[in-house]
């Protein structure tokens, strides 16, 4: 699939991964937005949450779970924002389901 993410996941494409298990991996993002920029990516390749069914929900919980639960480890104790943009109006350029975690500063808000 021409997806890069799946490539990313595949290791057919380099990545600076901080987490992986059989089901998420979270790495760098290449441009980063804020001091801290990571994406949290689910193995499973779908494009938007209007693709989220039963067993992705449930996915999608225990990802968000994960992040919350290596926060501290990542640099993130003092806070973070997760950003999760759907569709080509709000900038999604990668159509494979990911989580934007920014933090490592202070952000702004307006
Ligand atoms: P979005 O615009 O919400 O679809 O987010 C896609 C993100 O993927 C952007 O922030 C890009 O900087 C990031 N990105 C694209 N290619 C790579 C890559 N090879 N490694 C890490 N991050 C990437
Ligand atoms: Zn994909």
């Amino acid at each position: 699939m021409d997806c890069i993410f799946c490539k990313i996941i595949g290791g057919e494409i380099p990545s600076a991964k901080v987490y992986e298990d059989e089901e998420l991996v979270i790495f760098k993002d290449i441009h980063p937005m804020a001091k801290i920029h990571l994406l949290a990516v689910p193995k499973e390749h779908f494009p938007t949450l209007a693709e989220l069914g039963g067993e992705r929900a449930a996915l999608l919980g225990r990802t968000l779970q994960k992040i919350g639960a290596l926060a501290p480890s990542l640099g993130l104790e003092e806070g973070y924002r997760l950003v999760v943009n759907q569709g080509e109006r709000a900038g999604q350029t990668v159509p494979h389901l990911h989580i934007h975690i920014l933090g490592g500063e202070t952000l702004g808000w307006e």
